[in-house]
């Protein structure tokens, strides 16, 4: 390896081939990309945030609807468990079965 084809890490600055793929002192991966990265850095970012807020909005929504389902199913035990507590089993099952009978 001759000195021409090595070059300094961007991330600690080691001496590095050029056509390494990533840094073999720190692990720096991709040094290309690396260097395209810090050219277009800000483009990126915004790019990036995109990505991020909508991956996260789907994240979000499958936690939220997720957190919903499990509220609901813990609700419904409660309510029913309430239920069957006054009423007992069977005409708690009722209840819930026919409510409009019921009311
Ligand atoms: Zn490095």
């Amino acid at each position: 390896m001759t000195p021409s084809n090595l070059k300094p890490c961007p991330d600690c600055e080691q001496p590095i081939s050029k056509l390494a793929a990533f840094c073999p002192h720190c692990g720096a991966p991709d040094l290309k990309q690396a260097d395209e990265r810090s050219k277009t850095r800000e483009l990126e970012v915004v790019v990036t945030d995109i990505d991020m807020s909508l991956g996260n909005m789907i994240i979000f929504l499958l936690k939220w609807v997720a957190a919903v389902f499990v509220v609901l199913l813990i609700v419904g035990a409660v309510v029913f468990a309430v239920l069957v507590a006054f009423y007992g089993a069977g005409e708690a099952l009722h209840l819930i079965l026919n409510p409009v009978r019921r009311a």
